[in-house]
């Protein structure tokens, strides 16, 4: 099998049989002719329930996962929400870290709960906290645990390999959400996991114009159960917005090298400031998860947060002053952006235990030159 920067160039990107163009066509159709009544020509009839744009960006995703299959969707809480939904039912147990991104959080917690699961949130990286929240109750009681690494914005990292052992003791799916790390700098499947989800609005389209969002999974019977609400809840992703993202996934290996080393300069340029309290990086030797992070990524990523040692007043004066970073919510862009999580990102768990300290900024870092991301950040904490 060919290495991944291979495979993300060429899988599900055969070229045009017809004219042999080699970037496939972007098939912006709602439907497909047929040559008699149910006589489709390749198997289409209608996007909703199958595209050839979304099926070669969802052939690409399997492929760079090491799936069975990948679905594609409009958004990633679109993508999680239909595999929860097809898992779930009154009575089910999730499983999430304490710090787990918001959206995911509020999506259980709003329209989950209400129709009868339970939702319980626990500190990933104390491994014997979390068999413990799963081996309460009755047996089979948990059916999904959901696990996040590197987390937003915090950058907490969690062993893969550990948890999902631990979830597989009590017969929980192992849902890893990869969007910080990418499928190049982290293989969930290859570690343990049975399913991964991304938000691709992130580092897979990688250029801030498109909302979407994936599940990966290893068993086909499940990839059946999902790809039906895919179907039957149709929040499919549009043709162009597949064959953006299938465009951007093409750069995705050089891209994050260039976000990891990037960051990795950033970080180091803030640790021993004396206006920054703490930075939150894993590839610092100081990180405390930095050596599961060494065992279990390709490369640290372009994703850092930092608490400021003015407080609140001075976090809220640095996400406003910087020239190259600008300030917007997301992430993974090959731009630079800041954000204010507790007021942005995760306003939405602002007073709960998933609330960030108000003291931190988070940095998504891009892929401009070095040198002007550090001078900004530092012209930046001199204001
Ligand atoms: N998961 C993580 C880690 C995220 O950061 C986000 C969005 O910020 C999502 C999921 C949700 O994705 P989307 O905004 O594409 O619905």
């Amino acid at each position: 099998m060919a290495e991944f920067s291979t495979r993300a160039i060429h899988s599900g990107q055969e070229p045009d049989e017809r004219t042999g163009a080699v970037v496939p066509p972007v098939f912006l159709t709602s439907t497909f002719v047929q040559d008699g009544i149910g006589r489709m020509r390749n198997g289409y009839e209608y996007s909703r329930s199958g595209n050839p744009t979304r099926d070669s960006l969802q052939e690409q995703l399997a492929d760079l996962d090491g799936g069975v299959r990948a679905l594609s969707f409009s958004s990633g809480l679109a993508a999680e929400d239909a595999l929860l939904r097809a898992v779930l039912a009154p009575g089910a147990h999730v499983v999430m870290g304490n710090d787990v991104y918001g959206g995911t959080h509020r999506l259980v917690n709003r329209l989950h709960v209400p129709w009868g699961v339970e939702l319980t949130t626990v500190e990933m990286s104390d491994l014997d906290a979390v068999r413990a929240v799963l081996q309460a109750g009755e047996p089979g009681r948990t059916v999904v645990l959901w696990v996040e690494t590197p987390t937003n914005p915090l950058m907490k990292i969690v062993d893969i390999a550990a948890l999902a052992a631990i979830g597989h003791e009590v017969g929980a799916l192992v849902v890893v959400d990869n969007t910080f790390a990418s499928p190049y700098l982290q293989q969930p499947l290859a570690l343990g996991a049975d399913v991964v989800a991304y938000s691709t609005t992130k580092y897979l389209g990688g250029h801030s114009d498109v909302v979407g969002g994936a599940i990966v999974l290893r068993d086909e019977e499940l990839a059946e159960r999902v790809g039906f609400v895919q179907f039957a809840a149709g929040a499919i992703s549009g043709p162009m917005d597949a064959w953006l993202t299938t465009r951007g996934i093409k750069t995705l290996a050089v891209r994050m090298e260039r976000h990891s080393a990037n960051a990795q300069a950033v970080a180091e340029a803030l640790v021993g400031h004396p206006a920054v309290e703490r930075v939150f990086y894993p590839g610092l030797e100081s990180h405390p998860g930095h050596a599961i992070a060494a065992k279990q990524m390709r490369g640290f990523g372009g994703m850092l947060s930092i608490a400021l040692t003015g407080g609140p007043e001075a976090a809220r004066r640095f996400a406003e002053s910087t020239e190259v970073f600008q300030l917007a919510e997301s992430l993974g862009g090959v731009e630079s952006l800041i954000g204010y999580p507790s007021e942005m990102t995760h306003a939405s768990v602002k007073g709960t235990e998933l609330a960030v300290p108000e003291h931190v900024v988070r940095l998504s870092v891009g892929i401009e030159d070095v040198a002007d991301l550090v001078a900004d950040v530092e012209q930046a904490l001199t204001r």
